[in-house]
């Protein structure tokens, strides 16, 4: 017999390789030529040589075997072939995308682990010859190890010993450590109270239970307006799952994964809690692995890239603010966690929760189809008061202010606005102010010559960054506060003092950013100098939250809940529990309904309903105010008048009307090459690729939002489908069809199944 073998490389296949002796398992993973290089894969099926399609003579043997025993089982060769087909991705690349680099590298995942006991001689007596009569935690820990003989260092840690006294034991050889075969770790407890749910919440946490304790699979929506006590379900849906001695994984969106929501989570078990996030190392991130391999992690939190781990026991999946963009990746495989999370539910036969308060308009569609259950929380809990909202016409002028350098500058807050910020502030509450731009200004020009300064990498312009309150001291410094940057590619330049086309130093910047709001209301809140009151201002965005530690820092300054002005962008809307704001401002609402994406309605209103969410969360009534220069706006009326459901509702029909998404599935063709024709032709083959007769409607080409992006032209094509099924069996040969195309030669060409945006 023949192994095939799934290798990282960028084919639809597997490959073929003899074996020297004994036949390896389906699972393992293996080492190969592969051309010049040698590459590790995973064994994926066994054939006999004559059902082989390379020649005897060329086939070659595989180098050796890395693993005792399978590791992949059929569940993940499932998955994996599931992601490949719908996404169109080869297996073995998709393969490479599901593991972690270690598990790549072929690193040990012998299930062993690090085991302690006391040696056997250290008697009372010996003890006390060794450990020092007064370190009573040292006597102490001592006791639990030997107390508990074998117990890993997870259990030790658990039942309060040290890691320090841990190593101490170890170098007086009191206890030695030897490996042994992994056991389960200690039942979850619960240790924290659970709060007694109101009637809705019961009605959801019984959805769930019932295919919990039927081991079935069940798509949940938990469609709960923010404040309706999502989390309290999801905890006790939890607490029936780890009594089972079973797994949970919760899904958080990459920005969500802040120390307070993680704590939310792992507050109420005593449970072994592992957090899988981004900036993870390569080690952490196999512990982790194999952590949920071996079932010593019992709650999971997670970013997207956990769901192709592989469970000991996996009982339950919650998908947390599951309309957020960040569910999807954005390259090489490019899966939407939560279709991926719903399939990992048939295969596991579990339930999976996907918790929003703003349900994607696709996420709607599903429980129409009757394929998710809806289960609604329209309640605030504990008693808090929904917020009110209050457009603010911007028309009817803003406030001016004089700014550090002596100039009149617009503020672009209402008069309105100022007000109602002053008696927030005054009544000793905190007020949250969202403006979803980072930096000072979006854009600088020359007021002589209209010169703009755009990114040389990329068709955008440029972002002023500058701290007003800090002066360069010498040339190098005005580096760090005051340049020109490019939020697509990174390319940051020293502000220029004069025009660099006409010389003029007439530069005047347009727009405003998070950086220049905090200057406007430090000059009308903060400044101690004018201002008789001083309140502080904090800025949250990705530039002045950086670093470990820099969000506890904050959080623990906003949780005193003194009265503050928090001045951020997106990073300040999601998930955050801030129980003394009562005033928000949504400073620029309009150019996220004028932006020319057909899904930017859907998401800005998402936007405003979780940013508006964080209002009045702790028994105080909350408001929120929506700055904008068209009060009349249609879509902006419907949502503050009759709530996301219904906004969402209307979307839907008009998308219906217009045979866009969800009521057509989407693909997305992306090219990108170092020359816009180029890319453009790549394009151009790729329609004329399909068949002559086909039932969709394609736009093609079309320029990318933005055509050149770190100096490479992107060009792209639209397909729409009545039929997903007759369009995946068009995509599996058109589109290997398309990459073999001699005009994608040199193009980077992409496919992008129901993307999010474009
Ligand atoms: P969501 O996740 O839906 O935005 P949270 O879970 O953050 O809502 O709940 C908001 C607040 O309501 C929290 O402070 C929580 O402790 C409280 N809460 C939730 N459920 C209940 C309940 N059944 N009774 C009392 N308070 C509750
Ligand atoms: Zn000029
Ligand atoms: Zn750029």
């Amino acid at each position: 017999m023949l192994i095939q073998v799934a290798l990282p490389v960028p084919l639809y296949r597997l490959f073929d390789y003899r074996v020297a002796d004994v036949l390896p398992p389906i699972g393992v993973r293996v080492k190969v030529p592969f051309g010049r290089q040698e590459l590790i894969g995973i064994v994926a099926n066994h054939v006999h040589p004559d059902d082989s399609d390379v020649p005897q003579d060329k086939l070659k043997s595989l180098i050796c075997v890395i693993d005792d025993g399978p590791i992949f089982d059929e569940y993940f060769f499932k998955l994996a072939r599931w992601l490949s087909s719908y996404y169109h991705y080869p297996l073995g690349d998709t393969m490479a995308v599901m593991l972690p680099t270690l598990i790549k590298a072929g690193a040990d995942v012998s299930d062993e682990v690090w085991r302690y006991r006391a040696v056997a001689h250290a008697d009372d007596g010996f003890v006390k010859g060794v450990l020092s009569k007064t370190a009573k935690k040292q006597h102490a820990d001592f006791a639990v190890i030997r107390d508990n003989p074998n117990a890993t260092k997870h259990t030790l840690r658990m039942l309060g010993v040290t890691e320090r006294n841990l190593t101490l034991f170890v170098q007086k050889e009191l206890i030695e450590c030897h490996t042994a075969p992994n056991t389960p770790p200690l039942p979850a407890q619960v240790v924290q109270k659970p709060l007694t749910l109101n009637n809705e919440q019961r009605l959801a946490l019984t959805q769930i239970s019932q295919s919990i304790h039927d081991g079935c699979y069940q798509g949940i929506l938990l469609n709960g307006v923010t404040g309706s006590g999502k989390t309290e379900v999801y905890l006790q849906a939890m607490e029936q799952v780890l009594a089972q001695g079973r797994q949970v994984l919760i899904m958080v969106p990459e920005i969500g994964l802040t120390p307070q929501s993680r704590e939310r989570f792992s507050a109420r078990f005593g449970a072994n809690v592992v957090v899988l996030h981004s900036s993870l190392n390569d080690k952490e991130r196999l512990s982790g692995w194999q952590a949920c391999r071996q079932g010593q992690a019992q709650i999971i939190i997670a970013t997207r890239s956990a769901l192709f781990y592989l469970f000991a026991n996996l009982g339950l999946i919650i998908i947390d603010e599951a309309h957020d963009t960040s569910f999807k990746q954005q390259d090489h495989l490019r899966y939407h966690a939560c279709d991926v999370a719903l399939y990992v539910g048939v295969l596991k036969q579990i339930p999976v929760v996907l918790g929003t308060a703003t349900p994607s308009l696709e996420q709607i569609k599903l429980v129409r189809d009757g394929k998710l259950h809806e289960c609604k929380l329209t309640k605030r809990a504990g008693g808090a008061i929904p917020p009110t909202f209050r457009l603010v016409d911007m028309r009817m002028g803003t406030q001016w202010q004089t700014d550090m350098t002596g100039e009149s500058r617009d503020t672009e807050l209402a008069h309105q606005t100022v007000q109602a910020v002053r008696e927030t502030l005054g009544r000793g509450e905190q007020v949250l102010m969202f403006l979803n731009r980072r930096g000072y200004a979006p854009i600088l020009l020359c007021g002589a010559c209209g010169w703009q300064a755009d990114c040389v990498r990329c068709s955008s312009h440029l972002t002023l960054h500058k701290n007003p309150f800090k002066k360069a001291r010498h040339a190098n410094e005005q580096y760090l506060y005051d340049y020109l940057k490019c939020h697509h590619c990174g390319y940051q330049v020293v502000t220029p003092k004069v025009c660099p086309s006409c010389y003029s130093p007439n530069l005047v910047h347009l727009g405003q950013g998070t950086g220049q709001l905090y200057e406007r209301l430090h000059g009308i809140f903060a400044n101690p100098q004018t201002v008789q009151t001083p309140y502080p201002i904090v800025q949250i965005d990705r530039d002045t939250v950086r670093g470990k530690g820099a969000w506890d820092r904050l959080y623990e300054r906003v949780s005193t809940g003194e009265p503050m002005i928090l001045v951020g962008t997106q990073m300040l809307a999601k998930g955050h529990h801030f129980p003394n704001v009562t005033l928000v401002v949504i400073v620029n609402a309009d150019s996220g309904f004028l932006s020319p994406d057909f899904r930017s309605p859907e998401h800005t209103a998402q936007m405003i309903m979780q940013v508006a969410g964080r209002a009045g969360r702790a028994g105080r009534a909350g408001e929120v105010l929506i700055q904008t220069l068209n009060p009349d706006n249609p879509l902006l009326l419907d949502l503050i008048r009759h709530g996301y459901d219904k906004f969402a509702h209307d979307l839907l029909a008009e998308r219906y009307g217009l045979g866009l998404p969800p009521y057509s599935h989407a693909v997305l063709v992306r090219a990108d090459a170092h020359r816009l024709d180029v890319a453009k032709n790549a394009i151009i083959g790729a329609k004329n690729h399909l068949p002559q007769a086909h039932p969709f409607a394609v736009l093609a080409p079309i320029d990318a939002p933005m055509v050149k992006k770190n100096n490479r032209f992107h060009v792209q094509m639209l397909i729409l489908a009545k039929e997903r099924k007759v369009l995946h069996d068009v995509l599996a040969w058109w589109w290997q069809g398309v990459l073999a195309l001699p005009s994608s030669r040199g193009v980077k060409m992409a496919i992008d199944i129901d993307p999010v945006g474009w």
